[in-house]
């Protein structure tokens, strides 16, 4: 039983003072693994005093300072790499090879951040004795989500501290064990006290009060599309600038010239990746209509082919939900699915047979219309709807017929028409034929319409300045 009642602030652990906990389960089996101590308003006011303090400083650092820091934070977290991967397993129940893809990919973003920052132009000169300076905006609120907690937060972390900002982070209060193995490796990287700063607590307390405190200059969150809203409304009071990395309902279209052997399995892997628990996870499956007999029959092929809840086994692909809430709501938008008409080609409401954790069963719709609401909204879970279409422009028409733009895919033989369609799809990513980026470190990106504002680059993080 892990017992975290403290908290990393101006590069101590140091007591919290709120007093209200949470205990922390085990989402595979329902173990009761720890308990938190949750922040309080005093507890963000002194995180941010810190930060605001070391900003003074921190902001004038060398780039060649700010280089040693981000290398030290990617060597502290390499040294604790298993450590940081059995915690994302128990608290989080993420299957072990996805754990380890995602704990490599965190801690490479403060390399990536150092080389974007060591050819970043901090400074230009004009002409006629002008010239502009881009300097550090000041603390950074970072809040992150539980769905993936070492990548969001050293996404944030990496990019801020490049620029010279301080940051205050909000973590979900579900990643406390993942982020206090986090916070061990920033002490461990012997930082600038108060560069960064940790406050456990619930977004409705601890979240909404630091995005509003009146001396935060930027809010980075990734989260719901709902809570995006709300931190849209706090920031419009004040003016403050905002990143904003939301919700998605990405639609994944196969063409009718797409190889079905390749495309459907990926299609599968694509929308149960993270066991659903994905923004970018392509949960509408946009088909020919000709073709949805043969691709419901592969479907449900692949998915008897996907290992699910041996969390240790590299081979395994989905493991639980990650709490009690989520789990419920997944229910929820399978019984609508029901409700509304759609057919179960596979999976159902219920617990996963065998499982004593948040496994709710992998289900797969179709005869899905574009108006029901496992259509139109965010599950955030391992369903997968499927709705056809007769012509490419129908299929155009659907994948776009959503609030969300965060990514697309397109599965085809033809690189150019699938190019030719990916660039109709109103989304930040879109891929062809592929199901990740694959690539080293982070493309800053930015979601369309309303998912999201911003995309974590270095200019976001900085203040321009003409000087003439
Ligand atoms: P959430 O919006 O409920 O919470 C996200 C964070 O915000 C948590 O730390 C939470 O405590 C905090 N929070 C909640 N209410 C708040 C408030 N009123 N003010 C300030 N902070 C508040 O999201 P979640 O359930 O933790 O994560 C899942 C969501 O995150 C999904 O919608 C998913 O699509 C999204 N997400 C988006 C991206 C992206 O890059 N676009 C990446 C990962 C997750």
């Amino acid at each position: 039983m892990k017992i975290i009642d403290r908290i990393y602030v101006n590069g101590e652990f140091i007591r919290a003072h709120g007093v209200k906990t949470m205990h922390l389960i085990n989402p595979h089996n329902l173990d009761v693994i720890g308990k938190v101590t949750l922040c309080d308003k005093t507890d963000v006011d002194n995180a941010v005093e810190c930060a605001k303090k070391r900003f003074k400083t921190f902001s004038k650092t060398s780039i060649e300072k700010r280089s040693e820091i981000l290398q030290r934070l990617y060597d502290a977290m390499s040294k604790r790499e298993d450590e940081l991967n059995d915690a994302a397993v128990l608290e989080y129940g993420s299957p072990i090879t996805a754990t380890k893809g995602r704990t490599k990919f965190a801690k490479n973003t403060f390399l990536v951040a150092r080389e974007q920052m060591e050819k970043f132009e901090f400074e230009k000169v004009l002409q006629d004795n002008t010239k502009i300076v881009k300097t550090p905006l000041g603390v950074v609120a970072a809040i992150s989500p539980w769905n993936a907690d070492y990548t969001h937060i050293c996404q944030k972390l990496a990019t801020a501290i490049a620029a010279g900002c301080t940051v205050v982070l909000k973590p979900s209060e579900y990643s406390a064990i993942q982020t206090h193995t986090l916070c061990e490796c920033f002490k461990d990287a012997k930082l600038p006290d108060g560069v960064i700063n940790v406050v456990n607590g619930t977004g409705e307390e601890v979240g909404s009060y630091l995005a509003r405190h009146k001396d935060i200059s930027l809010i980075n969150f990734t989260g719901s599309t709902k809570v995006g809203r709300e931190i849209s409304l706090y920031a419009a009071m004040m003016i403050k600038r905002t990143i904003l990395e939301l919700g998605g309902k990405s639609p994944n279209i196969i063409l009718d010239d797409a190889d079905l052997q390749s495309a459907i399995p990926m299609a599968l892997k694509i929308a149960f990746s993270n066991s659903g628990q994905a923004c970018h996870a392509g949960s509408r499956l946009i088909v020919p209509q000709d073709k949805l007999e043969v691709i419901s029959s592969l479907l449900v092929k692949s998915l008897k082919e996907i290992k699910i809840g041996a969390l240790m086994d590299e081979e395994c692909y989905i493991g639980p939900l990650v709490n009690q809430t989520q789990y419920e709501r997944v229910q929820s938008y399978i019984k609508s699915g029901i409700d509304e008409g759609a057919k179960v080609l596979v999976g159902g409401l219920g617990r996963l047979e065998g499982f004593s954790g948040y496994y709710s069963r992998p289900t797969i719709f179709t005869n899905v219309k574009s108006h029901m609401k496992i259509s139109k909204e965010e599950i955030f879970g391992p369903v997968l709807s499927v709705l056809t279409y007769k012509d490419e422009e129908q299929a155009i028409d659907i994948a776009n017929d959503t609030i969300y733009g965060l990514a697309g895919y397109v599965s085809s033989t033809d690189l150019q028409r699938a190019a030719r369609v990916a660039s109709q799809i109103t989304a930040g990513w879109v891929y062809i034929n592929k199901a990740v980026y694959g690539g080293k470190g982070v493309v800053p990106h930015v979601g369309a319409k309303q998912s999201g504002i911003g995309k974590n680059s270095l200019d976001d993080y900085l203040q321009f300045r003409v000087i003439s």
